[in-house]
Order: C-alpha cells, then structure tokens, then sequence
C-alpha cells in the first residue's frame, strides 16, 4: 500500500512513468496541475530503462547523442522541479469513469482520485521475468530479489547473481566489496551486457560461470544456499549463499487496460487529435495511442504528451486555456 492519503483528488494521473509520461508529468506542473505518476516498475523511464538503459539514441531533439538512462534521469530532473506524487511499483488494474470523476484501483490495493487521466503505458505494464525454480516463490523479498531496494541488507552476505544482461553485470559490479563474496551465473556465453561491464566482472575476480542454471534455493527461514546445475553436463553444485538476486529482464503486459472500455485499435488505444480517447477526461499519449500517421518514438510521444496535458487541463478547469503560452515567457503556476 502506498502512503498516499485515499481521499486526495489529482488533478491528472499519469499511467506509465516512460518517457511520454515523464514529460507529460513535467507539462502538468507547468501547467500547476496536481499531478499523480503510477508505473509497474519501480523505477521511471519505461523501456528505456528496463530494455536499452546503456544505449545511445540519437533522435531526441536537443541531443546529438544521449544514453537512455541519461534521457531518464534529465526528464527525471525536469518533471521533478514540480513535485508530482510518484506511486512507483504500483500497477494499474481498474479504471472506472462517473459524472464525479474517475477511480483507478492498483494490484497493490490502493484507490486513487483524479479529475483526469493521461494513459501513456506503453507497451504494457513491466515485470521481471520470473524464476520457477523451487525456493524462490518463499523466498521473495526476503533474500531472493528482482530489484535490489535496500543495498545495505546486502552488506558482507555471500550473493548469488543471476543474469547476462546489463543489470545483473550493474549489480556484480555495484556490490564487489559490499557483498562478502559474489557468484554471477549466465546459462550460456552470449551476454547482452556491454562489453566493458563483461570485462570488468572477470577482471575483478567475480566468481563468473556460463552454463549454469539456478535449480533451488534452499533454507528453513532464510536463505543458505542453492543447487546450481551445467546445462551442458547436467553437473549439479551446491553453494553457500545469504541471498540471490535474478537479473533475467523485464516481460511487457498491457493486460488490464483492455478491459477499461477504451476503443482499440489493434493493441493501441485510439485517440483523436487532442490525445482524447473515447471516455471524456481519458487521453492517451506515447507509444500505447494510435491515429492515423502515428510513429511510436520517443520524440513524437513528447508532442503528444504535450498536446494531451494542455487539452487535460482546459477539462479539467474550463477557464483555462489550452494554449499554454510559451515556458520561456512565463512564470510557472503554482507548485505542488
Ligand atoms: P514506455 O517507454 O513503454 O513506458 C510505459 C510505462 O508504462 C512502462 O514503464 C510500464 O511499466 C508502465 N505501465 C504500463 N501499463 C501500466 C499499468 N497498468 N500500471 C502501471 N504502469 C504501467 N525510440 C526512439 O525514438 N529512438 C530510439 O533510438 C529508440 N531506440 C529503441 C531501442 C530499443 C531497444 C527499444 C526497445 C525501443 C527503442 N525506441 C526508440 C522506442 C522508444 O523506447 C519508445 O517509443 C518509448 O519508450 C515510448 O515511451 P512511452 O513512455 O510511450 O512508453
């Protein structure tokens, strides 16, 4: 559950805290909207982050050249100047319109008020892809992680890391000489890490195996340790552990919103020319709204974000206009 007060009415809810949310929440404070930012993940900046975060893009207006993490964290910096509230590792599963205004329910069991809605979720929800391996259901959270949360409660343990991508060579390299001592395992020789991290790992004397598998976790309150096999010779190994953390990528899901009576087009929501999609005070934005002519990149969600806040907000305040004026020439409205 959030610490968010139940009775508290935004403004604007924001779902998907991607690139088109990030700036559409940075839109809403210009335009002093009480705004609200809810993503699966517990991190902001959607597929950049959970999918490319170390890779260059070159066609966002401004940036010759920028790492996707680096876009992440200066639209970070430029939605936060206006304190938005964050419901981070919170998804969207209910969504429910009335002449009073409009209700979302999340998994975790929150309910949120808002007078409008911008739905810029992407390619769905992300969540870690899981593991099935025996232990690691009882284990959750409590010694087996998907996201690293407290760095701290790592410090001094024995860890093992799972993963051939970016995050789990990130972690190898993070807690080298936090942890006590750290095992990577990868399933085959083929990584989509960059290769300086690959480098790094083994130069620093990780103990790094290819060819190994996860196969249990074992412990009675705690986690002491796992079966690792070679999928290659079926070998299986015992090692001592304190705690395991599972770096295998993130699944995409847009699952609940189709329920929400939005019209679809395909698996995109359709919108008009104002961003509005067919329930007054929904718009949409990003790569999850379609129209004829649209192009899913990240420089046109930015215009659509745009578009979608300032008609958002002449719905929600009539005396408001939708033409924003232009940020150079004005003072911001008030924050939040
Ligand atoms: P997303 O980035 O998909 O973010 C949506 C967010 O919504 C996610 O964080 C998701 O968890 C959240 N969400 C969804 N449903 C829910 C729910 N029910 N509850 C809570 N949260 C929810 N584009 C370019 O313009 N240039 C490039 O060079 C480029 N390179 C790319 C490289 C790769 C490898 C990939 C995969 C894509 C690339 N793209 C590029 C495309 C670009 O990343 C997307 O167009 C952009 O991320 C769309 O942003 P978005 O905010 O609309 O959606």
């Amino acid at each position: 559950m959030s610490e968010i007060n139940p009775d508290e009415v935004f403004d604007i809810t924001i779902i998907g805290g991607g690139p088109t949310g990030q700036y559409a929440a940075y839109y809403a404070g210009l335009r002093g909207m009480k705004t609200l930012v809810i993503d699966s993940l517990d991190q902001l900046g959607g597929q950049l982050t959970a999918l490319y975060p170390e890779k260059y893009i070159f066609d966002v207006a401004g940036f010759p050249k920028v790492y996707a993490k680096d876009l992440v964290a200066a639209l970070t910096e430029q939605m936060m100047q206006y304190n938005p509230t964050l419901a981070l590792y919170h998804k969207v599963v209910n969504l429910v319109s009335t002449d009073s205004g409009i209700t979302i329910d999340t998994e975790q069991g929150d309910t949120y008020h808002t007078k409008s809605i911008l739905i810029t979720a992407g390619v769905g929800a992300f969540a870690p892809r899981r593991v099935t391996a025996p232990g690691v259901e009882k284990f959750e959270d409590k010694g087996v992680f998907y996201f690293v949360k407290d760095k701290n409660s790592l410090r001094d343990k024995r860890l093992l890391i799972v993963g051939g991508g970016d995050s789990a060579f990130d972690w190898s390299l993070n807690l080298h000489g936090h942890a006590s001592k750290i095992t990577q395992i990868h399933r085959s020789d083929r990584f989509k890490a960059h290769e300086d991290s690959i480098n790094k790992v083994q130069e620093i004397g990780i103990d790094f195996r290819t060819f190994h598998e996860l196969k249990e976790i074992h412990g009675e309150d705690q986690v002491t340790g796992v079966t690792l096999f070679d999928n290659r010779t079926k070998e299986e190994f015992h090692l001592e552990v304190d705690a395991v953390i599972l770096n295998l990528g993130f699944l995409s899901n847009l699952g609940p919103i189709k329920e929400w009576n939005l019209e679809l087009l395909g698996n995109s929501l359709k919108v008009n020319s104002r961003m509005e999609t067919n329930i007054p005070g929904v718009y949409a934005a990003g790569d999850i709204c379609t129209y004829d002519g649209k192009l899913k990149l990240i420089a046109t969600g930015f215009g659509e974000a745009a578009i979608a806040v300032n008609h958002a907000k002449h719905y929600v305040d009539p005396t408001a206009k939708v033409n924003p004026g232009h940020s150079s020439e004005s003072v911001p409205e008030k924050k939040h």
